[in-house]
């Protein structure tokens, strides 16, 4: 059986149906599609109501993710200006009182933050209505801790280099 794909025209998500059909129904936002005899197009049957409730639903959706965005930029900055000061520390008391225990501690304390928040934050990813196109789905879960995870240790690594840079100066 020969198996068409039209792209849905209210979400421009892909549909597949087979030519045979005369109605189907979108599986990301449930539109009631008329499909023409004979042709690869199909007619949308939906209220303009309907429409006006779907962008808004993706609207919410971008705001939600913005936010989420917001607070991990947040916490990159956070993991910048603390690595920065953890080193800084941690060169002072070596230097200075001859032990390293509050440098140590600072370091520790980085370390357990680096592997929890973004475990934390990977739960807290919007979750994508079925009317938001797959592109702009935020992936959630382990590739989003992975991802974030990664960004952090390149970002102290950053803290840590200007740290260097700040040390060689002084
Ligand atoms: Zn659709």
């Amino acid at each position: 059986m020969e198996i068409m794909v039209m792209k849905c025209p209210n979400c421009s998500g892909d549909i597949n149906y087979d030519p045979g059909q005369r109605v189907t129904k979108c599986p990301y936002c449930d539109s009631v599609l008329n499909i023409k005899e004979g042709s690869d197009r199909a007619v949308l049957e939906r209220t303009k109501n309907e429409f006006k409730n779907i962008e808004h639903i993706r609207y919410e959706y971008a705001r939600s993710v913005q936010h989420w965005k917001t607070l991990t930029y947040l916490y990159y900055g956070l993991v910048f200006v603390l690595t920065i000061t953890a080193f800084l520390l941690l060169d002072f008391f070596r230097n200075h009182s001859g032990g390293y225990d509050l440098g140590g501690i600072i370091f520790m304390m980085l370390c357990i933050s680096f592997l929890a928040v973004p475990a934390v934050f990977s739960k807290t990813v919007p979750i994508p209505p079925k009317e938001v196109e797959q592109p702009l789905r935020l992936r959630s879960g382990l590739p989003a801790a992975v991802r974030m995870t990664v960004t952090a240790l390149l970002v102290a690594l950053g803290g840590g280099f200007i740290a260097y840079l700040i040390m060689e100066i002084l």
